[in-house]
């Protein structure tokens, strides 16, 4: 929509992933004007950029998808239990065709900044290709991983072979045939790629500095009837899933760990295990609080990986003592430790032997030079605040959204944040985000915008902003719960402790995803309680 000669929209979407696209679908359909920038030439978000050897989803493919149309996902069918990076950008690339999504947004194009005209209540969205337009709104759907983290080691660029990240990989593929590759970094991505490198590859040295929980996915073609069936009770599954502590169709044992005799307790990790990855750490409802039950896990997993690998001493490497189970998000895997058994693959303690220098011919640690032909970055995500912090978002009085974060990011309900009105975060810091199946979480959050946006103007207001105390008080909240779990104990990446200089804060919503998707319906139907509604100047 033009007004004047400025290029004028209600809304202003950035990201063209799973939330952003949602999020042009159902602001269009409730016939509000919008436009979407993405930085990629292509949507996909995510599934975009991290297509390295192994990617697929952790969250079973039947339920991370769009649950928004019921036509969508009985006439899409999903190949595998967990699903490649393909297929899922495949299914993205399927849904905003379906839909004619593309018209709506602009590709290429990197926002560098949004700033509030107060006395308008609008938002200037400016972009890399020097292009500037004006909304009522500016929904942030960034997402929580999308700013990939290359780690500070000396003498990095003057390798003389490939470095490749794995959330920047190569478009046409790599092939390690013959090369001496190594592998820095053993969190989720680095788990699902060191399997399918140690086979191509001639020689495989993966540097590790903490070893991960990892849990077999138990990965599988769907078959016929499952797929049949799946189709057929969607409506429970989603149900199930909406009212659950992670957005997955599962429910944790009705006992707590330590009332469960020990057999009802093997049998029950022993499902968890059989369901395969990340879910294990739901097994019992107390495991991510008690120590003691929490333990029971633990020493059930470190039995499991025993088993599998040949080497004792490699063994002892590869399983955690450093942080309980699962609050470091489980790493969800096809035969990663039985690729350590593999007389081409070396496991570098690098926590033993720290990472000196890198230089032309390989990487150096204190004990040993590795000779490589290739480095693979493993190393993360300057998770959750890291892609917000690299646009230039000026609200009230000109202050900066990253100054205001400096000591945590501050936001209501991960939603909104205070002195920056009408501007939304999709699956921003606050909220469940990564702790829940995140495409129903992204339906949650564009719902609940979409909403908002609809009392407003119900209602004749022109902006709605969180309210300081409101904001103080989540944040309040969001420790509380967190302090009073197991989930404090790791230097995750929830805390932003891989991020050297990050303020250690825990920037999730613990509570659960039930819980939390009941607190912003209360919010709303209180009027919107916690944040200021304000009429037109
Ligand atoms: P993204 O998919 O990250 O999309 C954000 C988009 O915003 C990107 O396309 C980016 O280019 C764009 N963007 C950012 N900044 C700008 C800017 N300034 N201007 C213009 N465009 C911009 N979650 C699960 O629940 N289950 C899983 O199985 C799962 N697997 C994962 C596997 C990997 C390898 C990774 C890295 C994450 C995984 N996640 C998983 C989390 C995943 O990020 C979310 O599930 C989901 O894809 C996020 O969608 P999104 O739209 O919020 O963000
Ligand atoms: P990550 O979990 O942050 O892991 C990064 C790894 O790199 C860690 O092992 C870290 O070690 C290591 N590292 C970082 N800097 C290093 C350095 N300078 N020297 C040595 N090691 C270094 O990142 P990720 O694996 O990309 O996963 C991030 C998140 O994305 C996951 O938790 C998950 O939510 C999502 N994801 C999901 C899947 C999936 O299965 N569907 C796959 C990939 C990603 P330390 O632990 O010691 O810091």
């Amino acid at each position: 929509m033009s007004s004047g000669t400025e290029c004028y929209f209600d809304v202003i979407v950035v990201g063209a992933g799973f939330g952003g696209l949602y999020a042009l679908h159902k602001f269009r359909q409730q016939g509000l004007s919008v436009r979407v920038f993405e930085a990629a030439p292509e949507v996909g978000g995510t599934w975009y950029f991290n297509r390295y050897p192994g990617a697929r989803c952790d969250v079973e493919s039947l339920d991370y998808c769009y649950s928004f149309s019921d036509e969508l996902q009985q006439e899409w069918t999903w190949t595998e239990k967990y699903a490649t990076q393909a297929e899922i950008l495949h299914y993205i690339k399927w849904v905003a065709d379906k839909l004619d999504l593309r018209p709506g947004i602009t590709f290429n194009a990197r926002v560098i900044s949004a700033v509030l005209d107060e006395d308008t209540m609008r938002w200037a969205v400016t972009t890399d290709n020097g292009e500037t337009v004006v909304a009522r709104f500016v929904v942030m759907a960034t997402g929580p991983l999308s700013s990939a983290l290359t780690p500070d080691i000396p003498g990095l660029e003057t390798f003389g072979g490939k470095i490749y990240h794995t959330a920047h990989w190569p478009h046409e593929g790599v092939d390690f045939t013959s090369k001496r590759v190594g592998v820095i970094g053993t969190g989720s991505s680095g788990v699902q790629s060191i399997p399918i490198i140690a086979e191509q590859a001639a020689q495989l040295v993966v540097f590790q500095r903490t070893p991960n929980y990892s849990v077999p996915a138990g990965n599988r073609p769907l078959t016929a009837e499952e797929i049949t069936h799946a189709k057929a009770t969607y409506d429970t599954r989603r149900r199930m899933s909406w009212r659950s502590g992670g957005g997955s169709p599962h429910v944790a044992h009705p006992k707590l760990t330590m009332e469960a005799t020990p057999e009802e307790r093997r049998a029950a990790f022993e499902e968890r295990w059989q369901l395969g990855g990340v879910l294990f750490s739901k097994t019992f409802a107390d495991q991510m609080i008690d120590i003691e039950a929490n333990e029971e896990a633990r020493k059930f997993y470190e039995g499991k990986i025993r088993a599998v690998i040949d080497d004792p001493e490699v063994a002892e490497l590869l399983i955690p003592r450093d942080h309980p189970i699962g609050t470091k998000r489980i790493c969800t895997d096809t035969n990663y430790f039985q690729t350590f058994n593999r007389p081409n693959v070396t496991l570098v303690s690098v926590r033993k032997t720290p990472i000196e220098s890198i230089d032309s011919a390989g990487v150096a640690t204190t004990s040993a030079h590795y000779d490589l032909d290739a480095i693979v970055l493993a190393t993360g995500f300057d998770a959750m605040t890291g892609t917000l912090a690299k646009i230039d978002i000026v609200g009230r009085n000109g202050q900066k959204l990253s100054d205001d974060w400096v000591d945590g990011p501050r936001t209501f309900l991960g939603l909104g944040v205070d002195g920056f009105p009408n501007l939304f975060l999709v699956s921003g810091p606050g909220a469940p985000a990564v702790l829940a199946n995140m495409v129903l979480h992204a339906e949650a959050h564009v719902q609940w915008i979409s909403d908002a946006i609809a009392h407003l103007d119900q209602h004749g207001y022109a902006a709605i902003e969180a309210t300081s105390d409101a904001v103080e008080n989540w944040i309040a909240e969001c420790n509380q719960r967190a302090d009073a779990t197991l989930f404090p104990r790791a230097n995750s990446w929830y805390v932003g402790a891989n991020v050297p200089g990050k303020p250690r804060v825990f920037m999730l919503f613990i509570g659960g995803f039930a819980t939390y998707l009941d607190i912003c319906a209360e919010v709303a139907n209180a009027g919107y309680k916690g944040f200021n509604l304000l009429k037109a100047l």
